[in-house]
């Protein structure tokens, strides 16, 4: 993972750069190595500079935070960090189709993105974030699938992860 400078000043000012995580070790150097970048923007738009710019050049995925939501007097660090994490999972827990499933393709993207907060030991945090952002309106979070993600995370039917295959856990 590469950190643009906005990024590293915004772990630095919340206190969560990402040593403090407490993530297990095989995910740690996932995430370390993942060709991802991590930027904060501001609401309703931001410039990036040619730090970013750059940066762009050499990653695959760009995790953009919104510092208009990602604030500590909203959110505690673990949260912050839940969400984070649930970004990346995006990227490092992609979903497997279940074509029996009833749940949408959407759907189960979030799911396992979910998943992987849970893997990663920040599940219920990233939970309590989610439920921030529906108490306070936030845009997106008022629909039915954030209750049903909410249910799977406070007791999932089973942690989905689609993990390369030394890193699953036994
Ligand atoms: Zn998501």
């Amino acid at each position: 993972m590469q950190f643009a400078p906005s990024a590293r000043q915004l772990l630095a000012t919340y206190h969560i750069p990402f040593e403090s995580w407490t993530i297990p070790d095989a995910e740690r150097s996932r995430i370390a190595d993942a060709p991802i970048g991590l930027a904060a923007f501001y609401t309703p738009g931001s410039r990036l500079g040619p730090t970013e710019i750059q940066m762009l050049q050499s990653i695959q995925f760009l995790i953009a935070l919104d510092m208009s939501y990602l604030k500590a007097e909203f959110l505690t660090a673990p949260e912050q960090v839940g969400i984070i994490i649930h970004e990346l999972g995006h990227v490092l827990n992609p979903a497997i189709y279940d074509p029996c499933s009833c749940m949408n393709a959407a759907l189960d993207e979030e799911l396992y993105a979910d998943y992987y907060t849970i893997h990663c030991g920040y599940g219920s945090e990233f939970a309590s974030a989610m439920a921030k952002m529906r108490q306070a309106n936030v845009h997106g979070f008022a629909s039915s699938s954030i209750q049903q993600r909410l249910d799977e995370l406070a007791s999932p039917s089973s942690i989905r992860l689609n993990l390369p295959p030394e890193q699953r856990p036994r």
